[in-house]
């Protein structure tokens, strides 16, 4: 019932990834939470997103007192912190999170991620990279 409506999206890590993610939602009309084991990170993004709370997303039963469970689809975006971000997708999946969505840092960490089960991994830079590399060629095109 209502499922379209009752999507729940979850974002960890508010850098300027896992922040653009959450902003960019949470201006769409999505309802969002906002995670992040900085306080003031939590508190900054209490205007931008439904809900925020500081977590350390490692920690499987913070995890489940917020009731992570009830969300659809998380995304991971702890850049830095390989290890926590391992971790988090680890007890995400174990948790029984749907699409759990996850920034990676490098190629080791992404091929890590997609062994957890990750069910998207994005490398910005790496993607952005290509996908410029494809656009100058078009243009070459466009532009001839
Ligand atoms: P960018 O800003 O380009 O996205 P990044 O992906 O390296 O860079 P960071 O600036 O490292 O992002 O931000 C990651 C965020 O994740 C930080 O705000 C950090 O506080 C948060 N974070 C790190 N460890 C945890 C954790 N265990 N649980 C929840 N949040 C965490």
């Amino acid at each position: 019932k209502h499922r379209q409506k009752q999507r729940q999206f979850a974002v960890i890590g508010l850098g300027r990834f896992g922040g653009s993610v959450c902003k960019e939602l949470f201006a769409q009309g999505h309802e969002v939470l906002a995670i992040d084991i900085n306080e003031d990170k939590a508190r900054e993004f209490s205007a931008f997103a439904t809900h925020s709370v500081q977590l350390d997303t490692t920690d499987e039963g913070a995890l489940k007192n917020i009731g992570i469970r009830n969300f659809e689809h998380v995304v991971v975006a702890i850049g830095d912190h390989i290890q926590a971000s391992i971790l988090t997708t680890l007890l995400l999946k174990e948790l029984g999170i749907e699409k759990v969505w996850v920034k990676a840092q490098n190629t080791y960490h992404q091929k890590v991620l997609d062994k957890l089960g990750a069910d998207l991994v994005v490398h910005p830079e790496f993607d952005m990279g290509k996908r410029i590399a494809h656009k100058m060629t078009s243009d070459k095109v466009i532009d001839f």
